[in-house]
């Protein structure tokens, strides 16, 4: 409702709502443009025009968005309006929709900024006749973001090389190679061997992060015979299954499994995680079944008859340094790391995981490729393999 209306005309009416509308348009912190339903410029707002480079009357009504304001993605490749969020907006395929990773706004002088962007439609009786695009400069969010990766990186791997000598170090006192030690000594040794290996894990999960993150890991795409990578991985947590007495049920072996084009160390990294997790999350003399399925793609399916996971806390799993209550106190070592780091590869290279879980029951987890394979990634760096 229109309120301290100045005259009692009609035709005022209007003038004061367009004047209202323009106030509220160029205060605006926020870059602001209407587009009619072909992309047209219909409008764009002043804070929109300092952020560009372009003065809002020298493109309204006669100029195309995706030409005045070009988007790039982080790799400086063009968004092609085909392709481009507002289009999907125009076609009426979605309602709003804001986008989750950052595009780059191209400047007028070709200059560029991270944006952060919400595109709605503007209709009438129920039909798109345009839409509206509302545009944040997160440059500094994006800075302080690459900083705080940047740091992670390089802290972690300054931490490698001081972590691996203690390791070396306890090793050697432990093996006696120095002399003899007595039973109390080699307790404590113990203790700080286990308790540097855990450091190492932590600091080699927190590099492998923030390498996804950073996306700049290497993928590669080499014919990968996932079965072989379960039973490599098995051989390796043979220590554990047998210490916990776990029965190991391998419903994979009779089946003709199809190879996966995928990077053969990213896929022994995801399986190791859900397999480490059905034997770490299970009590002793549990059963873990391991299964492949090659229905649409390809489905790893993690079955353990473990502490299972509680149903108000199966919404965080994925998420940063998450573990669930019930097994803190049972299980202590874990970054709650694994599963945020095996969701995100799977993000970004093709790829799906979710779970089924009930407390003190167990749970299942399942990952699925798509046929097609994972995607390749011309990364500089590495995952690191392996939980100590
Ligand atoms: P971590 O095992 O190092 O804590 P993850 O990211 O692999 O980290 O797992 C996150 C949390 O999810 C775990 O701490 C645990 O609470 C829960 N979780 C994962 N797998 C299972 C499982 N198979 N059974 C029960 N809880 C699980």
């Amino acid at each position: 409702m229109i309120k301290n209306k100045p005259v009692e005309n009609e035709h005022m009416d209007l003038r004061w709502v367009k004047a209202r509308a323009d106030a509220v348009l160029e205060s605006l912190g926020e870059g602001l443009v209407v587009v009619d339903k072909e992309g047209k410029i219909l409008l764009l707002n002043r804070t929109a025009g300092e952020m560009t480079g372009w003065r809002p009357d020298e493109v309204t009504g006669e100029k195309f968005l995706e030409d005045v304001l070009p988007k790039e993605n982080e790799a400086g490749e063009r968004i092609q309006f085909k392709k481009s969020i507002l289009q999907e907006v125009l076609k009426g395929k979605k309602i709003t929709i804001n986008a989750l990773t950052p595009y780059w706004m191209v400047r007028r002088d070709g200059t560029r900024f991270p944006i952060s962007i919400t595109v709605s439609p503007v209709s009438i009786d129920g039909d798109v006749i345009g839409a509206v695009e509302v545009f944040r400069d997160i440059s500094k969010e994006h800075e302080l973001e690459t900083a705080k990766n940047e740091f992670i990186s390089l802290a972690s791997h300054q931490l490698r090389t001081p972590l691996s000598t203690v390791s070396w170090y306890t090793e050697m006192l432990l093996a006696g190679d120095v002399g003899e030690i007595t039973e109390e000594q080699k307790r404590y040794l113990g203790e700080i061997y286990v308790g540097n290996n855990r450091m190492i894990n932590l600091v080699n999960a927190l590099l492998n992060v923030s390498r996804i993150e950073t996306s700049t890991i290497f993928i590669g795409n080499e014919p990968v015979d996932v079965a072989k990578v379960i039973d490599d991985v098995l051989s390796e947590l043979e220590p554990l299954i047998e210490e916990k007495k776990h029965t190991i049920d391998k419903h994979y072996k009779d089946k003709k499994i199809p190879i996966l084009r995928a990077d053969k160390s990213i896929i022994h990294i995801i399986i190791q995680n859900l397999i480490l997790n059905a034997v770490k999350y299970t009590g002793e003399n549990g059963t873990i079944t391991i299964d492949l399925e090659s229905k649409q793609g390809l489905t790893l399916i993690v079955k353990d008859t473990g502490y299972g996971i509680q149903k108000n806390q199966q919404n965080q799993i994925f998420t940063k340094l998450f573990r669930a209550d019930n097994i803190q106190g049972i299980v202590t070592d874990g970054t709650g790391l694994g599963l945020y780091m095996v969701k995100k590869i799977l993000e970004k290279l093709g790829g799906k995981i979710w779970f089924e879980s009930e407390e003190n029951k167990g749970s299942t987890f399942y990952v699925n490729w798509p046929a097609s394979g994972m995607r390749e990634q011309r990364g500089t760096t590495h995952l690191i393999s392996g939980q100590s």
